[in-house]
């Protein structure tokens, strides 16, 4: 009695999803979440063309060019960052390695994507990468991403989601002219689920991406950045950063946290409070990490990594403020943890940030400060 019910339910739900064609595109969903969540990860290449994939909005055929140009965009910031790609710290992905050969940070001093111009984007580094990720860092990704198993020389490999070519002379090769041709089930449903898969693709890489990327803050939203993020105004910080140094009131002026000479407010043209470790890296404003900086300093220190003595200072300077009963740094302190768990994270951001950026100290900022009056 019970069973016949379940399958008369069963049964009319099927028609009705049949009718608003939703059960092929279920198949087609499952699949394609199955590829995201489990099967091999040795890197991230998958999330990548998956990416690419739900975002791509052009002609069924498509060429490896613009699939690398898609590789390129949502590579460039991670490897600004220098995220690492795979668990395994030996591998030598071919992406990344054309990255590296190209990718500069002298030729290349932008970190964010969007923020390249025409002229950086038709560099001949950019192409040249570009060509470098053609040549060498879509064969694997493509011919294994649908699960479609072993194919011929010479064949078209027909998937769920797109079509491609083996080449003639080697299995391991795709043929590079043939390119990839999206199915129109494929088109449709990517289209109609964009948003959905996008967030869903960027939730499951992050989750790999901080599995071996240990004590690099906020994961998923260096994927899902492409442009500089229009930063909240700092200016809600001056307030609380004044009252815990007891200059708001008096007649003396603020101190720079990394040239300890006082700023001068009125003729400030920029903001005077700076992310000790810089914004591109913790994403957030938080008034731990928020110090006075006069306008040589922190246009200078930019986003370079603090020094030890500086870190020190930063987590003595959270500790007077605590002592001081300041309400917005404890709030500040409490909303991550906790004074110790502060330390452990000036700590960790510290280690993390040393390896991949320049240094900035206060003996650097004291020099840097001189030079600039003297020649001003
Ligand atoms: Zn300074």
């Amino acid at each position: 009695m019970c069973g016949i019910r379940v399958f008369h339910i069963a049964s009319v739900y099927k028609q009705a999803n049949q009718r608003q064609g939703v059960e092929s595109d279920g198949t087609l969903g499952n699949r394609f979440l199955e590829i995201i969540q489990k099967g091999k990860k040795n890197n991230d290449y998958k999330f990548a063309l998956a990416r690419f994939l739900i975002n791509y909005d052009g002609d069924a055929h498509v060429k490896y060019e613009t699939i690398a140009r898609g590789f390129f965009k949502y590579y460039y910031y991670l490897h600004k960052e220098k995220l690492k790609h795979a668990p395994d710290p030996t591998s030598k992905l071919r992406v990344i390695q054309e990255f590296k050969k190209y990718i500069s940070d002298e030729k290349f001093p932008k970190y964010y994507y969007e923020d390249l111009d025409q002229r950086e984007l038709e560099s001949k580094e950019v192409k040249s990468c570009i060509n470098g990720i053609v040549e060498n860092g879509l064969h694997n990704v493509i011919r294994r991403f649908q699960e479609t198993g072993k194919a011929k020389h010479g064949e078209v490999v027909n998937g769920p989601f797109y079509r491609f070519r083996i080449s003639d002379g080697n299995l391991e090769r795709l043929d590079l002219e043939y390119g990839i041709f999206i199915t129109s089930d494929a088109r449709n449903y990517f289209k109609r689920n964009k948003r959905v898969m996008e967030s869903t693709t960027v939730c499951e890489w992050s989750r790999f991406l901080e599995g071996f990327n240990v004590g690099v803050p906020n994961i998923l939203e260096k994927l899902e950045t492409f442009r500089k993020p229009v930063r909240a105004s700092l200016y809600e910080f001056r307030m609380p950063l004044k009252n815990a140094f007891g200059v708001y009131g008096d007649n003396k002026p603020p101190i720079c946290f990394y040239c300890e000479e006082g700023i001068d407010l009125n003729s400030a043209r920029l903001s005077p409070v700076d992310h000790v470790f810089p914004y591109d890296f913790v994403t957030k404003n938080e008034l731990w990490n928020l110090v006075y900086a006069c306008q040589s300093c922190n246009s200078r220190k930019s986003n370079q990594c603090i020094d030890k003595t500086l870190a020190t200072d930063l987590v003595d300077r959270n500790q007077k403020c605590v002592d001081k009963e300041i309400k917005s740094f404890k709030t500040s302190i409490s909303n991550i943890g906790g004074f110790r768990k502060m330390e452990e994270r000036v700590w960790e951001h510290f280690e993390v940030l040393k390896s991949r950026r320049t240094t900035w100290s206060r003996k650097i900022a004291k020099k840097l400060k001189m030079k600039g009056q003297d020649s001003a």
